[in-house]
């Protein structure tokens, strides 16, 4: 089968025109600049590459980023405080505290602190409420761009089977709620798949459109889909390759070269779910800042 390719990168950049342009009106008019504020701990390596991300295409699109980073030892008293004094800082209309978090920090304590207003990461307890009750919220960004990534190319959900594998709070869990919504990007039948799912292949090739949310390298191979599936890669995994100059390359959750060709369309990695994501927390920026959501 000749497969199409969900082109994330290039949808990505229409949608960043599109904010562009937006932004650009609303200052012309007087209005204000979107501002985003990131808060990066500690030094690891893909982070910085996720965050270095943000904040770059913030600029792109004309809106205002602040970085703020800490040491791995930083307490987690100190990152409560910044993040008061940031929900009280109404020039900053989004944060976000890229995750991981050492340790000795409690995720949930720093999630929770986050003003639901200004939560464009959608991690909130309150914000994932919202969504999953169908209110207008912040998605998070993983599963607000698959979502996108498949309207954008015309793919209906409605009545299909729908397999999402991974429950993650972030990506697998969002993904299943917002396929399942009675909407007009929903109204899919989903199966939610983990790591105690018994003959997972058995319900993977029932998939019309497979979602793969593991964080396993090339964990979906071909005997896994069905013919003339829609699969979606979320998947990123860094591998040394001397083939590049960075000295390493991107594999994702699906074994590309053999499942691309069973498959009707297919996420490439890179290029495919990740700079949606990055568009889709501009989205949610712009969204604070003119206040749709949250007046
Ligand atoms: P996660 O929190 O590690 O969750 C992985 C999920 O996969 C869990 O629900 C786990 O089940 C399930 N799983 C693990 N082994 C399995 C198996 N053998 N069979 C079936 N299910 C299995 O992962 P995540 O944060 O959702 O991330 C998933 C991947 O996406 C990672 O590679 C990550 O780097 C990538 N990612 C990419 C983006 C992007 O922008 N492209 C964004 C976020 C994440 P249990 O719940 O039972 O443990």
């Amino acid at each position: 089968m000749s497969y199409k390719l969900l082109n994330g990168k290039e949808i990505s950049a229409q949608i960043k025109n599109e904010i562009a342009e937006e932004v650009k009106n609303i200052i012309a008019k007087g209005g204000k600049q979107p501002h985003l504020a990131a808060i990066l701990v500690g030094t690891d390596g893909a982070s910085e590459t996720y965050v270095a991300h943000k904040v770059k295409s913030c600029e792109q699109v004309g809106f205002k980023s602040s970085l703020i980073r800490y040491n791995t030892d930083v307490s987690q008293e100190t990152l409560v405080k910044k993040i008061i004094e940031i929900n009280e800082n109404t020039d900053i209309d989004g944060l976000i505290v890229q995750l991981p978090i050492p340790d000795h920090i409690s995720e949930d304590k720093i999630i929770e602190t986050i003003d639901p207003k200004k939560d464009v990461d959608g991690f909130h307890p309150v914000n994932i409420g919202k969504l999953t009750i169908g209110l207008p919220t912040y998605i998070s960004a993983t599963p607000k761009g698959i979502i996108e990534l498949l309207k954008r190319n015309n793919i209906e959900t409605s009545g299909k089977h729908c397999v999402v594998i991974g429950r993650s709070n972030i990506v697998g869990k969002p993904v299943s709620i917002l396929l399942s919504q009675k909407s007009e990007t929903g109204n899919a039948t989903v199966t939610l798949c983990h790591s105690r799912t018994i003959n997972l292949k058995e319900i993977t090739l029932q998939a019309d459109i497979l979602i793969a949310a593991i964080g396993k390298k090339e964990f979906v191979t071909a005997d896994m889909v069905k013919e003339g599936a829609v699969v979606v890669d979320v998947g990123i995994h860094r591998v040394k390759s001397d083939k590049t100059k960075s000295g390493w390359k991107l594999k994702g959750d699906v074994k590309f070269d053999e499942v691309a060709p069973k498959c009707s369309y297919i996420t490439p990695v890179p290029g495919g779910v990740g700079p949606m994501t990055i568009v889709s927390l501009l989205q949610n920026t712009l969204s604070a800042s003119k206040k749709e959501i949250y007046k």
